[in-house]
């Protein structure tokens, strides 16, 4: 017999990008609670701004037309905290959840601040990976409230995209590889999806979305706001709270897995050959290194640079043809060769630093 699999429940946290009036705040937050779709109300209170001069949010007035909505709504509420100060005014006003934004977790010094001030509060933290696309910056802030003996129930993460300078078609590039990581290290901490912060306008939020449920993610942040044309900041990328209901009523979050035999039976046939083919892949790149190497010493012996950058165009021009007919994207060969490239250099390097005398005679 085959049992039926609970549905997967992901938290949905929703509501304006900044708390701009109490009507508005008060009218959004209503009227996503009344869509029965949302379990937590979020709004910035301290916005931080590129440009100085712009809004920079409602502070402590929003705090209270928060704390408004959720003793209307009956829902938790969450806002974006930067330093101990916000920390502190922020649970004076019964709030639930505390964000780091990406502009905080990029900076140590903030983060020691705010996990300095919530040790012994009880109070959930939700961390934002930081702007750069660097994991260890993003894990070095977890490090840092589990320090400050925050339970990591109370913990969890905010994918919400990565600064580029290249073309994306995202306002934040969202580099799904870098959660992998994050999740490999976390594997119990709730990883969330803010497909606003990733896409900077609406048309594309349906489909970041899908790809998150897709990715087993545990929910979403989305900015919600009565009227998003004129909100007073992240203008393009806000739904009404009725567009918000229609685009979650769209994501499909399907099971992570089922007991069902056929496809247990079929899944560990797969994952054998996987585990298979990946035992072959890395025995051929380590022989491939030994090769390496032994070019290395060649070169040593006959003073000869490690870098031959013909021979590397050659390589790569040679397996790039190859990709239509191997069904693989010249990206991911591009990236793939790269790998190699540098560990086969570094190991050649190796061997010619290991002849060069460590002091200036
Ligand atoms: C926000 O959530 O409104 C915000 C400022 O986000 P981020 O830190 O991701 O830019
Ligand atoms: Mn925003």
């Amino acid at each position: 017999m085959t049992s039926n699999p609970t549905p997967r429940r992901p938290l949905i946290i929703a509501g304006p990008c900044s708390a701009e009036t109490e009507e508005q705040t008060l009218q959004t937050c209503i009227q996503l609670a009344a869509t029965g779709l949302v379990d937590m109300l979020r709004a910035g209170v301290w916005k931080p701004r590129t440009q100085p001069g712009t809004f920079e949010g409602a502070g402590l007035k929003g705090l209270a037309w928060l704390a408004k909505a959720k003793s209307i709504t009956g829902l938790p509420i969450a806002v974006e905290a930067a330093c101990a100060k916000h920390v502190e005014n922020a649970l004076e006003f019964g709030v639930d959840m505390l964000w780091l934004g990406a502009r905080t977790t990029v900076n140590p010094f903030s983060v020691q601040d705010v996990a300095d001030a919530v040790r012994g509060t009880g109070t959930q933290v939700y961390l934002k990976n930081p702007m750069v696309p660097d994991v260890a910056l993003w894990s070095g802030a977890v490090e840092r409230m589990l320090q400050a003996d925050v339970p990591s129930e109370n913990l969890g993460l905010i994918h919400r995209g990565f600064s580029h300078t290249g073309t994306c078609e995202h306002r934040n590039a969202p580099m799904w590889h870098l959660i992998f990581d994050m999740r490999s290290r976390y594997p119990t901490l709730p990883m969330i999806c803010d497909p606003s912060h990733i896409c900077g306008t609406r048309d594309t939020l349906l489909s970041v979305s899908q790809q998150a449920a897709d990715l087993s993610y545990d929910g979403l942040i989305i900015e919600s706001h009565i009227h998003p044309d004129q909100a007073w900041s992240d203008a393009r990328q806000q739904l009404r709270p009725m567009d918000l209901a229609r685009l979650l009523s769209a994501i499909q979050w399907r099971e992570n897995s089922t007991d069902t035999p056929a496809y247990a039976r079929a899944m560990e046939q797969f994952r054998h050959q996987i585990d298979q083919m990946d035992e072959e892949i890395f025995s051929l790149l380590a022989r491939r290194m030994d090769i390496a190497e032994k070019i290395g010493r060649i070169k040593q012996e006959n003073n000869v640079a490690v870098l031959q950058g013909s021979r590397w165009s050659q390589i790569v021009n040679n397996i790039l043809s190859r990709a239509p007919a191997l069904r693989l994207s010249e990206e991911f060969l591009r990236t793939v060769l790269n790998a190699i490239h540098q560990e086969s250099i570094q190991r050649q390097n190796a061997i010619l630093n290991s002849t060069i005398p460590h002091h200036i005679p």
